[in-house]
């Protein structure tokens, strides 16, 4: 086959595994990232980072499947966080709880990660919480804002190219690769057209409290979640809200709940807020098309839609988006 040349829109935590993915599997191919933001203007870079599958957030894929992606993601992300690279690559070992007042019966992550057993009543008591059920998890914290250049750094040292721009329509491919990979996440809306997409409105505090070592998450809308230097607190999740605006009265939300949790809290300085939307389709979309524009037909991957669970499954979905682009390539049977 001569030398493949790919396009990927997205430059986000989908677009630069995906990105990574194919040169792993095509190392001679000529691969490009178009996007229009980087870094610290995507959804990713704002994301809390808690690797925690759970089949509630992740509608319309089969079980199997969710599990075949976290197997691979809680593979690569722990191997990260096990060797010296994670200094600079983002992954932490981290002990942290998980309180309901329901039962947590049987979640998937439960079987992927290093550690979940059940708290006492008296390990309950000892944390001064108000809640019935308590489960300690030790699982990989994935600080988005050093992992996203990691990556990026990745892809240049493979021989990756990067544009930036905005692409108004993928025909503006037609001719020029020979496959794209769409990864343009809850813009997929407009580029492609795609209303199934819908916005779950999210709301990130970032706080100045190094003293705070392990992750706590609440099955009733409260997380604190530590990074690198600062600790994220959170917990809004509002289905069809679109407004980017930050709300002074999910701020006060946030605080309230997240203090009740861990009074010390409080003295911590605000660095930041952050509001976002997390991209939810149902199911996520990671299938080939060809799509017959006027100028001719284009070969394409879709990689997007994934939710609140996007830092998690990335790595596993892009496998598959690049076994797609791969069979698309070379198959002759194949769709493309
Ligand atoms: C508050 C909050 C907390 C979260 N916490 C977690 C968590 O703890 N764990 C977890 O697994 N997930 C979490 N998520 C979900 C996660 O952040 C998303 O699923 C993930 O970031 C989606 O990544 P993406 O690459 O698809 O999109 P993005 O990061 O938004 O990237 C999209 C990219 O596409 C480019 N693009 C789009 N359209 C165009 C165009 N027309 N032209 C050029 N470029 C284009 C953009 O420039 C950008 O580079 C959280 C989300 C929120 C909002």
């Amino acid at each position: 086959m001569a030398k493949a040349n790919i396009g990927i829109v997205g430059a986000g935590i989908i677009g630069l595994s995906t990105a990574l993915n194919i040169q792993k599997r095509l190392p001679s191919a000529k691969v490009t990232i178009y996007a229009d933001r980087f870094d610290n203007e995507t959804t990713s870079h704002g994301a809390g980072g808690l690797f925690r599958p759970n089949v509630e957030h992740l509608l319309g894929v089969d079980p199997d499947t969710v599990t075949r992606w976290s197997v691979e993601g809680f593979k690569f992300y722990s191997s990260l966080a096990s060797s010296p690279e994670a200094a600079t690559s983002g992954q932490m070992i981290m002990p942290g709880y998980v309180f309901s007042n329901t039962p947590v019966k049987d979640p998937l992550y439960k079987r992927l990660v290093y550690s979940f057993r059940e708290l006492t009543a008296i390990e309950l008591q000892k944390l001064q919480v108000d809640y019935k059920y308590g489960y300690q998890v030790t699982t990989v914290i994935t600080y988005v804002p050093v992992f996203l250049p990691w990556l990026m750094v990745k892809f240049k040292d493979n021989g990756g190219r990067v544009e930036k721009r905005t692409v108004k329509s993928l025909e503006e491919f037609v001719g020029v690769h020979d496959m794209v990979v769409n990864c343009s996440g809850f813009r997929s809306r407009d580029l492609v057209g795609d209303k199934s997409v819908y916005p779950v409105r999210g709301h990130l505090i970032r706080i100045k409290a190094p003293w705070i070592k392990y992750w706590i998450y609440t099955e009733d809308s409260a997380y604190i979640i530590p990074g690198y230097d600062e600790v994220s607190i959170g917990g809004i999740r509002q289905k069809d809200n679109f407004n980017l605006e930050i709300d002074p009265k999910d701020t006060e939300g946030i605080k309230e709940r997240c203090y009740k949790l861990w009074p010390s809290l409080k003295e911590a300085p605000v660095l930041r807020e952050w509001v976002d939307l997390r991209p939810h389709r149902d199911p996520l979309r990671l299938e080939q098309q060809v799509i017959q524009y006027p100028s001719g037909p284009l070969k394409v991957v879709h990689n997007y839609g994934h939710g609140a669970l996007g830092i998690t499954l990335a790595w596993g979905t892009s496998i598959d988006a690049a076994n797609l682009v791969v069979e698309g390539l070379t198959q002759p049977g194949s769709k493309l």
